[in-house]
């Protein structure tokens, strides 16, 4: 696959602008622990923070690929400014798709011109994996809904002006928008993660937060499985395409330290346990970048396999990362084991992408069931239709 025309232009001025304004900064960022307040506006100036909106919503109209480019080019600038992207769009498409116009109008502009950061809060101390199982309740109070109940590892809620939160409603889960001055909204900031360090991660508590029923924004069946679950495609989506950005510039900065450190007499590169990494670097990038895009592919045209493909993209992609940049670590040495360097900061924001949007042994799961089943579902269809004629 390959961008030309128009789009090549897009992507070379979003590149041009996160190699000005974020990546010589993702390093101090990560060490501060704080993304500086102006990338959210920066992009949002420009479409950027919430691209695959329409432009007359904020965004750029990016298609799948571009889409897809884009977070492949933030993934490798900075991982908390891709994990930005990434839940600001799961918001703002979920309340675009799903709110009712006086709620969508009133938020999505402001989340996509990048005005106000929204949080996407579904886990909670004693439910991760197990989502279904969030324990924060809504109660029906006359024309308002109350909310109690505790989020937590949610990004960006150390920021966020807003959370769409899944709360139990009526024996089902729901999806409200709570506004972060509501009274009973409660913000901790969680620090020293092990890696996307500039994602202002927080845990929220709600103690009798009280908003107007108009903020469900959906709620039965829809809830979960539409607006939670599309978010949750989108998401992986970006961290797929985001890992397959962070593998590359871990291959791109080995490849520079392969030809220019010198150990006995030559270049790293000429050792063949050090080439037998690059090679392990160069077969996982385009492994994962091939899934990706399959995953566009499937995504642009509607395919009904699309969000098995997006699974198994974001599974290997950021797997993959995660082994390139341990091995983009060891072709450093102790340079890559310092903050100097970029692979170090990569290596931790690698591993993460292997817990977000469902972990590794989670996307396992998932991968295996939804290909069982339409394995069972192809036998049983060409059962129906009898024995052929082949091979008679
Ligand atoms: C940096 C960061 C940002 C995050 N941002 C957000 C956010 O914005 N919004 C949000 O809602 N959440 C967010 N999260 C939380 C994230 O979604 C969860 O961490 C993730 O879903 C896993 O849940 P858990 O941490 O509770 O792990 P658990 O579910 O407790 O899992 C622990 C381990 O058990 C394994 N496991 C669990 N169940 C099974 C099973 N059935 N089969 C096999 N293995 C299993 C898991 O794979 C994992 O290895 C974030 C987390 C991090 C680290």
């Amino acid at each position: 696959m390959s961008v030309d025309g128009p789009e090549a232009d897009v992507l070379r001025q979003s590149r041009e602008l996160l190699e000005r304004a974020v990546t010589p900064n993702a390093g101090a960022w990560d060490r501060a622990q704080e993304m500086d307040e102006k990338v959210a506006g920066l992009l949002g100036a420009q479409g950027l923070l919430v691209p695959s909106l329409p432009e007359q919503a904020g965004g750029r109209g990016f298609d799948m690929e571009l889409l897809g480019r884009f977070n492949e080019q933030a993934g490798r600038a900075c991982g908390s400014v891709r994990n930005l992207v990434g839940v600001q769009g799961m918001v703002a498409h979920a309340l675009h798709r799903w709110a009712k116009p006086p709620l969508r109008d009133r938020w999505v502009p402001r989340l996509a011109a990048g005005d106000v950061y929204g949080s996407f809060a579904l886990t909670e101390p004693l439910s991760g994996s197990d989502a279904r199982a969030a324990a924060t309740v809504a109660e029906r109070r006359g024309g308002s809904v109350v909310l109690n109940g505790e989020k937590s590892w949610i990004s960006f809620a150390a920021r966020a002006g807003v959370f769409l939160v899944f709360a139990r409603l009526d024996g089902h889960v729901a999806a409200i928008l709570v506004e972060r001055d509501t009274p009973g909204v409660h913000v901790t900031p969680q620090v020293d993660l092990l890696g996307l360090r500039a994602s202002h991660l927080a845990a929220v508590r709600f103690d009798d937060c009280e908003v107007p029923a108009e903020h469900v924004v959906a709620q039965g069946a829809l809830a979960f499985d539409a607006v939670a679950t599309a978010a949750l495609d989108h998401g992986r989506f970006s961290t797929a395409w985001g890992s397959v950005g962070l593998a590359a510039a871990c291959l791109d900065a080995s490849l520079d330290r392969a030809v220019t450190r010198q150990q006995f007499g030559a270049p790293i590169g000429d050792h063949q346990l050090v080439a037998r990494m690059v090679t392990r670097m160069v077969c996982a990038v385009d492994a994962a970048r091939m899934q990706c895009e399959a995953a566009t592919r499937a995504r642009g045209s509607g395919d009904r396999d699309a969000v098995r493909r997006t699974l198994i993209a974001k599974y290997v992609a950021s797997e993959n990362a995660f082994a390139v940049a341990s091995d983009a670590v060891q072709v450093h040495g102790a340079y890559g084991c310092s903050a100097q360097s970029s692979v170090e900061r990569h290596l931790r924001d690698a591993k993460i992408q292997c817990v977000i949007e469902g972990t590794s042994q989670i996307q396992e799961t998932q991968i295996s069931q939804l290909t069982l089943t339409s394995w069972r579902a192809a036998q049983r269809r060409s059962e129906a239709l009898g024995p052929s004629d082949n091979g008679r």
